[in-house]
């Protein structure tokens, strides 16, 4: 192919998830040519979360997000954690105050109608779009990424920058070396999701939603991951409620229980199952998150090439944030092609302004802060277990058996942890968990 045929761009960018219509926005707004690969039939198609998706993310991209009119659910108006024992569960959930911050932080979302319309935001920014194609390699050059290789004829497209959007299964960015191991089964989760579809009335009868306009976020911790490391979800769409579950590739395999198995247990709970009742089933999927965040993370850039979002390990699992460290890992991406045409300098030094720009946000302070979690709860295998279970009987204990001397109701309360855990090692639990989170 001589050089006047080569389909040549300034960027690519491959995956229209969150992080790439992220990413080929920025690039092209400032006036780069941009296409962007997306295996799907249509962007969004084989996406899928839980889940919530953060109004600052957005507005990093778009500070006219509500003139656009995004296909968003309901805001969160209320969130919080359930913990569930075998056959009960207490709510720890917030509303009003906070959660009323005005724009609402968190709205509930439909991957399919989203990311459709994230890419088509994207497309009028000048980004051209190329769906139903895989990218399956790079073209290099002396060692230097200079574009990428499709699955179609003469599938072949150039471009001096290349920003690999690819998702939880990183196969390009491991293709480059530059993730040294497939996803590591203790710190990868599986995640199953019924998509249930119920009348706006029922769904706001059932949970407490005084309108449409108000939406549930719940964490779910205990008997739904059966013990297990993980955590279950209970999100409200307008007509529709998200329930899923996702646990560690690891504890499912050792303990050898099927995915679906967990989810419809979870769906069964007694608390739970009302809840759901009479609901239509839409869509069931499974979707892996690669919990890891810092410790799997990838080098983030190399000589004509950068990596963002999901295929870089950007997930902070336990606040079911990884949609918004794609769209700002995308953004950062996107602005460092930039800078790297008007350099005119696309190798790894220059390129390394990317994570330079991602150091002074939250996404890789937050992930170097929960950077031990996956480890804590694969060496406490019984915390997500024991906790739950002993807040639902103490709480239970509390609030039952009126007319018992308080001295011993407290007695009992004790023992109903004891029983699980002695004294010393509960608080041992508490302090590592603390420490943890923290960072320490
Ligand atoms: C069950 C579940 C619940 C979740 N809940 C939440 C939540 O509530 N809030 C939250 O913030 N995060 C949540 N997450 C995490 C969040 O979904 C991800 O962090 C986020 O989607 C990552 O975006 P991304 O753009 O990096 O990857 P993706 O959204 O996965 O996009 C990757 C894109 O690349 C395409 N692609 C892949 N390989 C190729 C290739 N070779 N060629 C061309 N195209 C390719 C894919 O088709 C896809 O469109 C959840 C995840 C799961 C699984």
């Amino acid at each position: 192919m001589s050089t006047k045929e080569k389909l040549t761009f300034d960027v690519i960018v491959v995956g229209a998830g969150l992080a790439g219509s992220a990413a080929a926005a920025i690039a092209a707004r400032n006036g780069l040519s941009v296409a962007m690969i997306e295996r799907g039939q249509t962007p969004g198609s084989k996406n899928y979360f839980g889940g919530a998706l953060y109004t600052h993310s957005l507005l990093e991209i778009y500070p006219d997000l509500w003139d656009r009119k995004p296909p968003l659910e309901r805001p969160v108006t209320e969130s919080g954690f359930w913990f569930l024992s075998k056959d009960g569960m207490v709510r720890a959930t917030v509303q009003g105050g906070k959660m009323q911050n005005d724009p609402i932080d968190a709205y509930v979302a439909l991957r399919a109608k989203f990311d459709a319309w994230w890419a088509e935001q994207a497309k009028k920014e000048g980004v051209f779009i190329i769906p139903k194609t895989v990218v399956v390699d790079f073209i290099r050059e002396d060692e230097k990424v200079v574009g990428v290789i499709t699955d179609r004829p003469d599938g072949e497209i150039y471009a001096p920058v290349v920003i690999i959007c690819e998702g939880v299964n990183n196969l390009l960015t491991q293709k480059l070396g530059l993730a040294k191991h497939d996803l590591k089964a203790h710190a990868s989760a599986l995640a199953v999701k019924q998509l249930i579809s119920m009348p706006a009335e029922t769904i706001n009868a059932r949970f407490g939603l005084p309108s449409n306009e108000h939406g549930l976020a719940a964490s779910v911790m205990g008997d739904v991951s059966m013990g297990l490391p993980g955590l279950g979800f209970l999100y409200t769409g307008v007509d529709s409620v998200s329930v899923g579950v996702g646990v560690t590739l690891e504890a499912l395999t050792k303990a050898g229980i099927k995915p679906y198995e967990l989810l419809q247990r979870y769906l069964n709970h007694p608390m739970i199952a009302p809840m759901i009742a009479g609901g239509r089933l839409m869509e069931y999927g499974a979707h892996i998150i690669p919990e890891g965040g810092w410790t799997t993370m990838p080098k983030l850039y190399t000589d004509g090439a950068l990596v963002a979002g999901d295929a870089a390990s950007m997930v902070n699992a336990l606040h079911w944030e990884g949609t918004n460290m794609a769209i700002m890992a995308g953004k950062a991406a996107g602005e460092t092609a930039v800078e790297a045409h008007q350099k005119r300098d696309f190798s790894a030094k220059s390129l390394s302004a990317y994570r330079a720009r991602l150091d002074k946000t939250f996404v890789m302070t937050d992930l170097h802060q929960y950077r031990n979690l996956s480890h804590f709860l694969k060496s406490r295998p019984d915390f997500m277990n024991t906790y739950p279970a002993f807040l639902n009987d103490a709480l239970g204990m509390f609030f039952s058996g009126f007319g018992k001397p308080k001295k011993q109701l407290y007695k009992d309360i004790l023992r109903s942890l004891t029983d699980r855990r002695p004294l010393v090692k509960a608080a041992g639990d508490m302090i590592a968990f603390g420490r943890t989170i923290m960072g320490f």
